[in-house]
């Protein structure tokens, strides 16, 4: 795995943010705390925000305040209701409740006459530039920008051409209204940034009610204002911003929140970026934003993943100062950790080979009891009939075994987990070589609670023919087949990456009480993994298998 870097200092155990809260409210700057949860209403939300959620909303609780869930919707051309539904199902699914449901275009009006505030004070003028003429004008890190020629129009002209833009009269890209800082500034964000673009395009709630929207760093820290917000938390790559985040607050002499970054999550083997995950989408390379293979919190959820285990991936990711990639892995075993103690088990035979037990009576119907979770031996507990004829795993055959394998093979023992001890007595094969019958005896002697217990060295699992059910199952592996999806070469498009076997489709037979399973969560199979009902499809989709190099 990769480092982590969670920055506890050891005497406090608490993370650089609760550092920070916790000093803020010892010195009696702030009673108690607000923070934001701030989507941009444009995608689906994925594990990074999970990560940013379970932040946020964690802190507030944690700290006895609360969390406003923002909408950050100032961009009319890229945003969607579907988005927000979607957002806010995710959210309530994580286990999270937000305080308020805002939205950044309910404040257009008031960010409207701050513009004109700092308009009037000299501090934003209207720029009649071209986007390539602001753009080139705006120097390098080595050498300045280039005043514009509309750079110092008078306060009156400006109110008159930002009112006009508001009204309507000029076409995208006539006019933007810019803040009048440095041209030189040694932080290119500082050279009289954007604060408002003309778009003349339908808004989902606003309407047409606007043709002239503000730009992200204009709006971030005055909704975060508005809102009082006490700890703004964003990601590493706002760190430039934040200048440009305070530079407006103070002069707009408003509620002073401020920002602090924190590293974004990145994972191995696969993709977190809204603009990719919507191409996988577009381009049919997934099933929808809610494909059991997406990083995205629908598909986590129709994988199998719980809310309790993506928190607990939250909380063992820590929050980090610097860049990381995190192991899937890490987040395989979280939800590991969560249904080993939760889920109930079944047997289910996914590559099956008959197994015909010749000294068993035709007929004959012999049942056994298993818990329905060992971590509880003396829970609840399932019936499993045993009878002549089963699947077991081809797997766990082999023909001409080496020393160390301990499953069935040819005048080997093996028990039938839950019930007897068989040994393979023959087995046929096809004409292609493939073993497709096993014969064995089994050992009356070695049923379970009859007499003393005779171990062997392997136990598999089994269902009978006759008493199982078929099932479908989905075997998912790895969305793409490059570990560090991030550093992929230079001229390489992410989606020759994608892993054309992360889905295979396959029969499977299980015990039929797995038919009736009502606990809501995915369920072991034993021997094999975690599986969950598909919501979509039918079908059972692996969340993950039992176990990985990964220890914690
Ligand atoms: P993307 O780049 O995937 O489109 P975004 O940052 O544009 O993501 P927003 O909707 O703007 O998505 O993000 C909402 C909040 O979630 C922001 O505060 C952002 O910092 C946080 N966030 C987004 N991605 C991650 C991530 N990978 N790790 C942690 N926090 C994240
Ligand atoms: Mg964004």
């Amino acid at each position: 795995m990769e480092e982590i870097i969670n920055n506890e200092t050891p005497e406090r155990n608490l993370n650089f943010i609760e550092e920070i809260i916790e000093d803020d409210l010892a010195s009696g700057k702030h009673d108690s705390i607000i923070t934001r949860f701030p989507p941009e209403p444009n995608g689906y939300l994925h594990i990074g925000h999970a990560k940013s959620i379970c932040l946020n909303f964690g802190l507030a609780l944690k700290y006895g305040g609360y969390t406003n869930l923002r909408f950050d919707d100032t961009n009319p051309v890229k945003e969607d209701v579907e988005y927000v539904d979607s957002i806010k199902e995710d959210i309530k699914w994580l286990g999270f409740e937000w305080a308020n449901e805002l939205y950044a275009s309910d404040y257009f009006e008031q960010l409207y006459e701050w513009a004109i505030f700092l308009i009037k004070k000299g501090l934003a003028y209207v720029d009649d530039q071209t986007q390539e003429e602001i753009r080139e004008t705006r120097g390098t890190i080595s050498t300045p920008g280039v005043n514009s020629p509309w750079r110092n129009r008078s306060v009156e002209e400006n109110l008159r051409l930002f009112e006009e833009m508001r009204e309507g009269k000029y076409a995208e890209g006539d006019k933007v209204l810019r803040a009048k800082i440095d041209m030189a500034h040694p932080n290119m964000l500082m050279r009289d940034p954007l604060m408002y673009r003309i778009i003349h395009a339908s808004h989902h709630r606003t309407g047409d009610q606007w043709c002239i929207y503000p730009m992200y760093d204009y709006a971030h820290g005055q909704c975060d204002s508005i809102e009082r917000i006490t700890h703004s938390i964003c990601t590493l790559e706002f760190d430039v911003h934040r200048p440009l985040y305070d530079w407006f607050i103070e002069n707009l002499e408003i509620f002073p929140s401020r920002q602090y970054e924190f590293a974004r999550l990145n994972l191995t083997y696969t993709v977190m970026s809204k603009r990719k995950l919507l191409e996988l989408v577009n381009n049919n390379f997934v099933e929808g934003w809610d494909d059991p293979r997406m990083p995205t919190i629908c598909g986590l959820r129709r994988r199998g993943y719980t809310p309790e285990s993506i928190r607990l991936f939250a909380e063992k990711v820590g929050v980090a100062k610097r860049d990381n990639v995190i192991d899937l892995s890490l987040l395989e075993w979280c939800l590991r950790d969560d249904l080993n103690r939760r889920s109930n088990r079944y047997m289910a035979v996914i590559n099956p080979v008959k197994l015909v037990i010749d000294n068993w009576e035709e007929g004959k119907v012999e049942y056994f009891e298993a818990p329905m979770n060992p971590e509880y031996p003396n829970g609840p507990k399932r019936r499993i009939a045993f009878s002549k004829e089963m699947y077991i795993e081809s797997e766990d055959f082999m023909e001409e075994a080496p020393k160390r394998y301990h499953r069935l093979k040819p005048d080997g023992e093996v028990r039938l987990k839950y019930s007897y001890i068989v040994k393979c007595v023959d087995y046929i094969k096809n004409e292609a070589g493939e073993v497709v019958e096993i014969h064995c005896t089994y050992d009356p002697t070695s049923k379970p609670g009859a007499g003393p217990w005779r171990s062997v060295k392997g136990t598999i699992h089994w269902v009978s023919v006759t008493h199982s059910e078929k099932i479908t199952v989905n075997l998912f592996d790895k969305l793409f087949t490059e570990e560090q999806m991030g550093s992929i070469p230079e001229g390489k498009d992410y989606r020759e990456y994608l892993n054309p076997d992360s889905l295979v489709v396959k029969e499977a037979f299980a015990e039929p009480d797995l038919l009736k399973d009502d606990s809501g969560i995915a369920v072991q199979f034993e021997r094999i993994g975690y599986f969950k009902e598909d919501s979509k499809n039918g079908g059972y989709n692996k969340a993950t298998g039992l176990r990985d190099s990964f220890k914690l």
